[in-house]
């Protein structure tokens, strides 16, 4: 180690690159250290927190000179909500690190080289887009709070009027907080966990302005339920209120079950000229206009001509599954949440897609199943979760050889290695890398690829 590098001493470091969590790098000499909050182009003096061997971190003391890229913060509470990384860098330079990012993991992790990867395609207006919010309530010396944990805490900070939430999320937070306030329903707290309220989920549907609140308790039923409904029907936008019964200690926000306190058990959301019916449990896009440039990228990466079979790989509520149905002659999804395949179901009829055929149970059991049957996909679609494709699934492919596999990826470090397998150990040929910014001012980044045999 360099000797000059010690801990608890102040440095002045240019930050060269950001890291795939947002983290700034700089170096000093030869030595690298790791910074959070701040920017690429940013001079700042730090202090150093940790030495390792080759690299370190360090906390940020000032910023020296900001980097070109900086732009004013527009949120108030930016520096201390662990939601966003991003709402100080220019959104274009988001855009093009969300591709840089993909670039790295595919070279890094998957070794593959000589891929192409296509600019980001980024919102027009980058706020107010989410249609899912999910607020921890706490106390917090001694008062009801609704907000974000700060980052890597349990401390609620209040957040009333989030720059990427429905603007409606606001007048229901008051609403919620004056309920808890007026009749003293006991809050939850993570270390005894005792007390009754955990979280407040809201979902809109922002085609038809629909909101459904649903209120995670930590019990079977909840005091003053009539007079919860009573306050939030205020709101003529709120079509559904619903408990979700949460009584584990694990830091899950929802439990498996939920009460109807009022409305629908569903809200309606319209992707394209497609209908979605959503459930409070069901997994849905929290990111709806871009999730129709997502789809239509699918669609397009799908070439569909009317005569294929298709299989859509861990599909929600379906949602994939109906728009490649619009062109297909048979769409197959499977899915691990059976309420999110009753979902599933009704959404096809609700369009009138009869194409389809839904099953509830894991991806890697179910569709090496219906290989074995005999029904073979001449496309796949994959969309999984943050871990990636299991094994399985990935074996599955190799042996069925689809003429095209689409992968949807929320993590380009586990694209990466399923990418690696699908190239080298299966025989299909990369063709397009989309990142599509579903996640704007977050370091989230989502992406599409078509890959052909
Ligand atoms: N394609 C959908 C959902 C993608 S999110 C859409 O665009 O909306 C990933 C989905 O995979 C979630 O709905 C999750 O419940 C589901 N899932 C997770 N593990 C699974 C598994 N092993 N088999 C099938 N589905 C799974």
């Amino acid at each position: 180690m360099n000797e000059v590098i010690q801990k608890a001493q102040h440095y002045e470091v240019e930050i060269i690159d950001m890291g795939e969590g947002g983290e700034g790098i700089g170096k000093i000499q030869d030595f690298t250290v790791f910074v959070p909050n701040v920017l690429v182009g940013d001079q700042v003096e730090i202090c150093l927190t940790k030495v390792k061997k080759n690299y370190g971190f360090g906390k940020l003391v000032r910023i020296i000179t900001p980097s070109i890229y900086r732009i004013e913060v527009r949120c108030d509470k930016e520096a201390i909500c662990g939601g966003c990384q991003f709402q100080s860098l220019d959104y274009q330079k988001q855009l093009e690190w969300k591709r840089q990012k993909v670039e790295n993991c595919l070279k890094r992790i998957g070794k593959l080289e000589n891929i192409e990867v296509e600019p980001t395609l980024g919102m027009g207006t980058p706020y107010h887009y989410r249609n899912k919010a999910q607020y921890p309530i706490r106390l917090v010396d001694g008062k009801v709070e609704i907000g974000f944990f700060e980052a890597k805490s349990k401390k609620v900070v209040p957040v009333t009027d989030c720059l990427i939430q429905h603007p409606i999320n606001k007048k229901i937070i008051e609403c919620v907080k004056d309920f808890l306030n007026e009749y003293k329903i006991s809050i939850y707290d993570d270390v005894t966990h005792k007390g009754l309220v955990r979280h407040l989920m809201i979902k809109t549907g922002y085609k038809a302005q629909d909101v459904m609140v649903c209120l995670v308790i930590n019990g079977k039923t909840m005091p003053h339920s009539k007079a919860f409904v009573e306050c939030l029907q205020a709101i003529s936008e709120i079509k559904s209120i619903v408990l979700n019964h949460h009584t584990d200690k694990t830091p899950v926000i929802l439990g498996k079950e939920c009460t109807v306190l009022y409305g629908s058990e569903t809200i309606t959301e319209q992707i394209g000229e497609l209908k979605f019916k959503v459930s409070p449990l069901a997994f849905f896009q929290v990111n709806p206009s871009q999730t129709e440039v997502l789809y239509q990228k699918a669609l397009e990466y799908a070439e569909l001509s009317g005569d294929e079979i298709v299989w859509d790989a861990y599909c929600g509520i379906g949602s994939i599954s109906l728009f490649l149905a619009q062109k297909a002659k048979k769409v197959y999804g499977v899915e691990i949440i059976p309420e999110a395949i009753e979902n599933a179901r009704e959404n096809a009829k609700l369009n009138d897609l009869n194409n389809t055929e839904f099953y509830a149970g894991k991806a890697e059991e179910v569709i090496p199943d219906l290989y074995k049957q005999g029904i073979i996909a001449d496309t796949i679609v994959v969309d999984p979760p943050r871990k990636g494709c299991d094994e399985k699934l990935l074996e599955t492919l190799k042996a069925m050889v689809p003429q095209r596999i689409v992968y949807v990826s929320c993590d380009p470090a586990t694209l990466a290695r399923d990418l690696a397998y699908l190239t080298k150990e299966a025989g299909y040929q990369v063709e397009k890398v989309q990142p599509v910014d579903m996640f704007p001012h977050t370091s989230h980044v989502e992406c599409i690829v078509s890959l052909k045999k």
